[in-house]
């Protein structure tokens, strides 16, 4: 997911000073960020196969996540941004109370919530990595839970508010073959790809062929 407060429409929002780290940044230094793929690519609109070998090639593709999320300067990342047809994705993502979250999950499934708690809604806006230089408004319930592995196939929980609950619910549909645009409406969905269109992304991606 793209950074909220990179977006120029959105001076009026003020970052909460983190005061608690969950997390932490994994050794980069072997790490290499790569090109991030683009709406129409293939690998994004399908659902990534699950994960079932929890080994050195698995962590070296986390760490490299990470370097390519931050190379774009985004908050999130699943791995078929980077053309990589596995269920995993990382984050190094703030929510609304000051919490830095960062990790990663394998194979993430989205708790249900009952739907009184789907109605605390975060109408904050959305930018996505794959979506380069647009960003919408799109309502999302503002608490979210997601449960999956570690790279080690230990079952872990995430949960999560406001900003992060966004992070966790855009990253796990990435891995399902869902784009944030596609859960906009049409109109909407074709101002993101034209703000698209218009725009210069500050970081390499997959040309579509
Ligand atoms: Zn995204």
């Amino acid at each position: 997911m793209a950074d909220q407060h990179n977006h120029e429409h959105d001076h009026e929002h003020e970052e909460p000073q983190v005061t608690e780290v969950i997390g932490e940044v994994p050794d980069l230094s072997k790490a290499e960020a790569r090109p991030i793929t683009v709406v129409g690519n293939p690998v994004l609109h399908r659902e990534c196969k699950d994960v079932t070998a929890f080994d050195a090639e698995l962590s070296a593709l986390i760490d490299d996540m990470f370097a390519s999320m931050y190379a774009a300067e985004g908050v999130g990342l699943a791995a078929n941004q980077i053309g990589v047809d596995l269920k995993v994705f990382v984050y190094d993502c703030p929510d609304d109370e000051g919490v830095r979250h960062i990790g990663h999950v394998v194979n993430p499934v989205l708790e249900e919530w009952p739907a009184d708690r789907k109605r605390v809604l975060d109408d904050g806006q959305e930018g996505c990595l794959s979506v380069p230089t647009a960003y919408a408004e799109l309502p999302r319930p503002g608490y979210a839970a997601v449960r999956g592995q570690d790279k080690d196939g230990n079952p872990v929980r995430v949960d999560g508010t406001g900003f992060f609950a966004r992070c966790l619910q855009h990253e796990t549909d990435h891995l399902y073959g869902f784009l944030y645009i596609d859960k906009l409406s049409k109109r909407d969905r074709k101002d993101a790809l034209k703000q698209m269109a218009e725009g210069t992304p500050r970081y390499a991606t997959v040309p579509n062929s």
